[in-house]
């Protein structure tokens, strides 16, 4: 199949997913678990676990094809975007047959939510310096410690932990992967709010929590390589998030709100400065969703290389000078709070007035230069192993975790 199919073949196949479940009849759970047995959820994964074997480049070609017929409001990364972009390809690299079978298509039509269990109060850069501790009891694995910054933990059922099993060895050598059932007995979460007003991410306490011995992912002692193919996948989904469409996400919003502005509110010498303002962001949104795409089609199912880095390190920056730009668009009215600031805690995306959604995007895209990797994490990754230079000092990398000096 891999050498004969055709763009053509991919949009036959979409219309024949559309005449057996259009969203407009059937809820996401049943139209998403029927995209998943068509191999339309990832072209690139194999046939029988959500795709179809070919080029990830194909994806664009679902996307659009569903675009022109269906109008969903459930794309990928709002469904269950750490199970989507993360979960599923570490699943697919590293899981056993079992999980593969019984957690792929649950992530991919969102009835399972997924959270990213690796960052803690003293290891978010550093995060293979973790102190969370796993220690085998007969068939169990029992875990002890803290993680931070968990978003989505107070809605998921799978947590993608990274714990320490052997403190003896360097700290890279001694991490495991586990998958954690978020309900087990011993965790608990607490939200932790943002200046958005949302609780979208919590801190999360492991106190003797039991975690079945088959529910190690990948051999216990190689949890960093296994938490390489989450990162890897993180940063590609976030600097490229789905398969974005040409002039749609943020700078489509900024677009809109442009040509939707007062037209009285700006002087006609400020009206042409941020024309050329919004061009500008234009040509550069356009450049990162073709080089995200490029990448995309370069990459191997489930393991995308340090070109993801690139795309995370300029989208965190193009993202906030977009909504800058949108709030001096909207003027004055960027400082009025939008009624249900107040504190929340989404269990999905709420729907917005685009002027809501542009101030909220505002405040929300401070994180982009933090989250999954910080934009000087990103430059060391890509000056190092794009650019070829010298790495970084690392005093730890041989000594045993355990005689590294750190705080509590
Ligand atoms: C919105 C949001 C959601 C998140 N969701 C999750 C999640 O679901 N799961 C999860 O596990 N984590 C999550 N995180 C945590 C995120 O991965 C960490 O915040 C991030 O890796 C940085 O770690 P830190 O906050 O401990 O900062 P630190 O590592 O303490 O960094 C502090 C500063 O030092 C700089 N710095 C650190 N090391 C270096 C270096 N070697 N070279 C140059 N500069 C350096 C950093 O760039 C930063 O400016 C989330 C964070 C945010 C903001």
């Amino acid at each position: 199949m891999a050498q004969e199919i055709t763009a053509e073949d991919i949009r036959a196949r979409v219309r024949k997913l559309l005449e057996e479940a259009h969203p407009d009849h059937v809820d996401q759970f049943t139209f998403r678990g029927k995209q998943y047995d068509h191999g339309l959820a990832w072209v690139h994964f194999p046939e029988g676990y959500g795709g179809l074997g070919i080029s990830p480049g194909f994806q664009a070609v679902v996307a659009d094809e569903l675009a022109k017929h269906a109008r969903t409001n459930y794309e990928d990364m709002m469904v269950n975007p750490i199970g989507i972009g993360m979960g599923a390809p570490t699943v697919l690299t590293h899981g056993t047959e079992w999980m593969k079978k019984n957690l792929l298509r649950r992530i991919f039509t969102g009835e399972d939510i997924w959270c990213q269990l690796f960052s803690e109060p003293s290891a978010g850069s550093d995060v293979a310096g973790l102190a969370t501790r796993a220690t085998r009891e007969g068939d169990n694995w029992v875990i002890n410690g803290q993680k931070v910054w968990t978003s989505f933990a107070h809605i998921s059922k799978w947590g993608m932990l990274l714990a320490r099993t052997n403190p003896d060895v360097p700290k890279h050598a001694g991490l495991s992967y586990f998958l954690l059932d978020m309900q087990s007995l011993g965790v608990e979460v607490r939200p932790l709010y943002q200046m958005t007003g949302e609780a979208e991410f919590n801190e999360v306490f492991l106190t003797d929590v039991k975690i079945p011995a088959d529910h190690l992912i990948g051999p216990e002692g190689e949890g960093w390589k296994v938490a390489i193919t989450t990162l890897m996948n993180e940063r590609s989904a976030i600097g490229g998030a789905g398969v974005p469409r040409k002039g749609s996400g943020s700078i489509g919003v900024l677009m809109n709100l442009w040509r939707s502005r007062e037209k009285s509110g700006f002087a006609p010498e400020s009206e042409v400065l941020m024309r050329e303002r919004i061009a500008k962001l234009y040509i550069e949104s356009e450049l990162l969703r073709i080089t995200s795409q490029r990448a995309r089609a370069a990459r191997k199912a489930g393991n995308p290389g340090p070109e993801g880095s690139v795309a995370k390190l300029v989208q965190a920056d193009v993202n906030k000078r977009i909504w800058e730009c949108a709030m001096d668009v909207l003027g004055p009215a960027s400082l009025i709070y939008e009624p249900g600031y107040a504190r929340r805690r989404p269990t999905s995306r709420a729907k917005e007035s685009r002027t809501a959604l542009a101030k909220y995007q505002f405040l929300r895209a401070r994180a982009n230069s933090i989250e999954g990797g910080t934009s000087e994490v990103m430059k060391n990754i890509l000056g190092e192993r794009v650019l070829g230079l010298p790495g970084e000092p690392r005093s730890d990398k041989d000594v045993p975790w355990k005689q590294i000096p750190r705080n509590g």
